[in-house]
């Protein structure tokens, strides 16, 4: 096996093989379904989670219930395992550079640190675009009040977005004119925003990378996304839309990130196509991402097992898609019929060829509440695609 290049390995962590750990940050349904795939490769699977019923706690060999920056806790993951990594936006990148002084963590603080903040974020793809050619939206950084005044009206209409802490679609403000953008910046108490013009976008893409500490790196086919209310409403892989020159030069740009990130793990970033085609990089999510949970049922490798194998040290494995695949996000919504809970049809969406169940373990549903998620693989994608609308009739969902 190569020896890992990343700077933030410790010497004294052998290469790892399964019957070891591997440690999560964060108990949600991305550290269930990477516990799920490290399990079946050998792996043991410890979590750290303050919550103790959550959905990755449920599977874990161990959970470690504590806060994300309990320093004992994080001495313990570290002590117990061979690599951490996080599958919740939100951990400080603070907590995995602690955590680096006792494993290897992937991906490291320096590229998480860069994708929680809009500001860096934008900035460093400002930077790669000088090389790729795909650039972030045009957008300004807005600290205080004296920067709207100086607002470039190409700017406008836009939307304002926090620099931190944003995810669907939430702490996002559509803004028209200057005295939106004050109002809209006055509401977010004072943090740090970015204000990005409305552009025209034709449809959304996503591009799942992964790379090893070798410094290899695989990218999956291009992920074709439709949001809802801020929310990914639906994945279809190969994309209706997609063009084979546009897909390729998003895989281009995402491997051109994630080398000069130096990054170790899967990595997934979102892109915009334009109405007249041209390409524009959105944000990207370090970790496994909605968007490719389609890779566990349509491609040889999922996205979760690919982290493992990064994590790990090991290969990264096939990105090949075996099947056509859609997927259909499955929110709290389905389990209201007006204002009673009652349990959706999975029988009837089980007997539609090709249906994929993935449900999360959440003991409450909520409106807006990812709950779990089904994929149709097919022989085409418009079979999948058929099947998907007729799930959607079983479950009350408007398509
Ligand atoms: P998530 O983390 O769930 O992907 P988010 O809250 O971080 O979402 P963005 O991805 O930046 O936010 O934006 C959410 C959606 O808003 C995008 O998927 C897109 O549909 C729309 N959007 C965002 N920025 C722009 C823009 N500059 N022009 C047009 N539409 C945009
Ligand atoms: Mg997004």
């Amino acid at each position: 096996m190569s020896q890992p290049s990343d700077s933030n390995v410790s010497p004294a962590v052998p290469s790892t093989t399964p019957a070891t750990w591997l440690g999560v940050m964060g108990g949600g349904q991305l550290g269930r379904m990477f516990a799920h795939a490290a399990q079946s490769m050998g792996f043991k699977v410890a979590v750290l989670e303050a919550e103790q019923d959550c959905p990755a706690g449920q599977v874990a060999d161990r959970l470690l219930q504590a806060p994300y920056d309990d320093a004992r806790a994080l001495a313990e993951l570290g002590g117990l395992c061979a690599a951490v990594t996080t599958e919740f936006e939100n951990v400080s990148a603070k907590s995995l550079a602690a955590l680096a002084a006792h494993t290897f963590v992937a991906p490291a603080a320096s590229g998480v640190s860069i994708a929680q903040d809009r500001t860096a974020e934008k900035a460093f793809f400002t930077e790669c675009g000088s090389r790729s050619g795909v650039l972030p939206a045009p957008h300004a950084v807005i600290n205080a009040d004296s920067d709207i005044a100086a607002l470039s009206p190409d700017l406008l209409p836009g939307i304002l977005k926090t620099a931190r802490m944003g995810y669907d679609g939430k702490g996002q403000v559509r803004v028209r004119t200057l005295d939106e953008v004050r109002s809209a910046f006055a509401g977010m108490n004072g943090v740090t925003c970015v204000l990005e013009k409305m552009l025209p976008l034709a449809y959304e893409i996503s591009v799942l990378v992964a790379r090893g500490a070798d410094g290899n790196a695989v990218v999956y086919p291009i992920a074709e996304n439709v949001h809802r209310d801020g929310i990914l409403f639906t994945t279809t892989v190969p994309g209706p839309n997609v063009k084979t020159a546009s897909a390729e030069q998003a895989q281009q740009a995402a491997l051109q990130i994630i080398g000069s990130l130096a990054y170790v793990g899967v990595l997934c970033i979102e892109f915009f196509v334009l109405q007249d085609g041209s390409l524009v990089v959105n944000e990207m999510a370090p970790r496994p991402h909605n968007s490719g949970h389609y890779t566990i049922d349509a491609c040889v490798t999922s996205q979760f097992e690919q982290q493992a194998r990064a994590m790990a040290r090991l290969p990264l494995g096939d990105t090949r898609q075996h099947s056509p695949a859609v997927m259909l996000n499955i929110l709290g919504d389905v389990w209201f019929d007006g204002d009673t809970l009652r349990e959706p049809a999975w029988d009837q969406v089980l007997a539609l060829p090709g249906a994929h169940v993935h449900l999360y373990g959440k003991a409450e549903a909520r409106r807006g509440r990812k709950m779990g998620h089904v994929t149709f693989t097919a022989a085409t994608v418009d079979v999948a695609q058929q099947q998907l609308t007729a799930a959607c009739g079983i479950l009350g969902i408007a398509i």
